[in-house]
């Protein structure tokens, strides 16, 4: 299927490794020229030298932390002109314990997974407003659905962004700008690895144990990979989903068990 956005230009936060790297994958396999973000310089140039050897689109990269104002105006201003699609994502919090979390902790949580991709929403949609089109994807969790107890500090984050996409999305769609939210279950990544190797050691078992009961927990019987979670941000970003609007789609292999 032809995307219909070849030529447009994303702006791809946190996105060297991961799901972030699949979205960014994807959206140039689409013929999208990128700006790629994530702190660490060597991994980020080496996904964008990736990207361009395989795609032949135009891949800036701007290291730096997402969640600091400056590296976000250096993002805007790597683009130099307009944002067609904007990808928000960033690390999650640590898991603990309710009574584990101060203030400082919130004020950080909700400073990296609401107040971030809230800040650059507000950059972008007045450019995407004027030209009549746009598109806005954020990286959530499964969690938004289906609490994850231990990841308090991520469900009370995301549950913010939600509420705030839900009602602006409504506000910005008559201008053909869409925002919506992608939920990830469990990805083949870097912090689904370190989670297994966290009950590995945590239940005396091994990595490949802690995977397979992990996995034995979805009805897909597998964890998601990053193509997949990639095509599906590639296809809100295209031309053919300019009616789905505030939306939030789960890619978690079933695991949420619920009607709807
Ligand atoms: P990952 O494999 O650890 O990759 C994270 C990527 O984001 C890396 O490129 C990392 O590069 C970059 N990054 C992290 N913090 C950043 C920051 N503050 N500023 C800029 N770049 C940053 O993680 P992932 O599994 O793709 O997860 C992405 C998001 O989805 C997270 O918020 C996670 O909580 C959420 N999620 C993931 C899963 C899953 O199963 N994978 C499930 C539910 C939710 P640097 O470290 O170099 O900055």
């Amino acid at each position: 299927m032809d995307l219909g956005i070849a030529g447009r230009t994303a702006i791809v936060c946190a996105s060297s490794k991961g799901l972030g790297l699949g979205c960014a994958r994807a959206l140039a396999g689409a013929g999208v020229d990128l700006v790629m973000n994530a702190r660490g310089a060597d991994a980020l140039e080496a996904a964008a030298e990736e990207i361009r050897a395989g795609f032949g689109v135009s891949v800036t990269t701007v290291a730096g932390d997402i969640t600091e104002p400056r590296s976000r105006a250096a993002l805007l201003d790597a683009v130099g002109g307009q944002v067609d699609i904007l990808v928000n994502n960033a690390g999650g919090p640590p898991p603990g314990l309710w009574s584990d979390w101060e203030r400082e902790d919130f004020i950080k949580a909700l400073d990296a997974n609401m107040l971030t991709p809230i800040s650059l929403m507000k950059a972008v949609l007045p450019g995407m407003i004027a030209q009549r089109w746009g598109r806005v994807i954020n990286i959530t969790s499964q969690s938004v659905k289906a609490p994850i107890p231990q990841l308090g500090l991520s469900n009370s984050a995301r549950a913010g962004l939600t509420g705030y996409v839900a009602g602006t999305s409504r506000q910005v769609a008559e201008h053909g700008v869409t925002i919506n939210n992608l939920l990830p279950g469990i990805h083949a990544t870097a912090r689904a690895q370190s989670l297994d190797e966290a009950d590995s050691s945590a239940q005396g078992i091994s990595i490949h144990d802690a995977r397979s009961r992990r996995e034995e927990k979805i009805p897909a019987r597998r964890y998601g990979t990053i193509d997949e979670f990639g095509a599906a941000c590639a296809f809100l970003a295209s031309t053919h989903a300019g009616f789905i609007v505030g939306q939030n789609i789960l890619l978690d292999g079933g695991a949420t068990n619920a009607t709807i």
